[in-house]
């Protein structure tokens, strides 16, 4: 299981969810429109979430229907 940071995080990348991360599975460059997170190292802890100051990032199991693209979206970033 992991989480996923879904379409709010564009163009807000605030990075509130990396310095909560106890395992620093939430990555992305200046250059990336928004922060995947690497569904190999998270934890499921949760911390992120309430980190979130748009409410980008969900549970696998609880995506909102809009957005389930971005579960392959995040784990795609890590198979570049
Ligand atoms: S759920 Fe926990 S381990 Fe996973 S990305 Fe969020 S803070 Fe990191
Ligand atoms: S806290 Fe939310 S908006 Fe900020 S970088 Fe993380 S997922 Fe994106």
């Amino acid at each position: 299981m992991t989480y996923v940071i879904c379409e709010p995080c564009i163009t807000v990348k605030d990075k509130s969810c990396v310095d909560v991360c106890p395992v620093d599975c939430i990555k992305g460059t200046d250059d990336d429109k928004m922060l995947y997170i690497d569904p190999a190292t998270c934890i499921d802890c949760g911390a992120c979430v309430a980190a979130c100051p748009v409410n980008a990032i969900y549970n696998e199991t609880e995506v909102p229907e809009q957005w389930t693209e971005y579960t392959k979206i995040n784990a795609d970033y890590f198979n570049k």
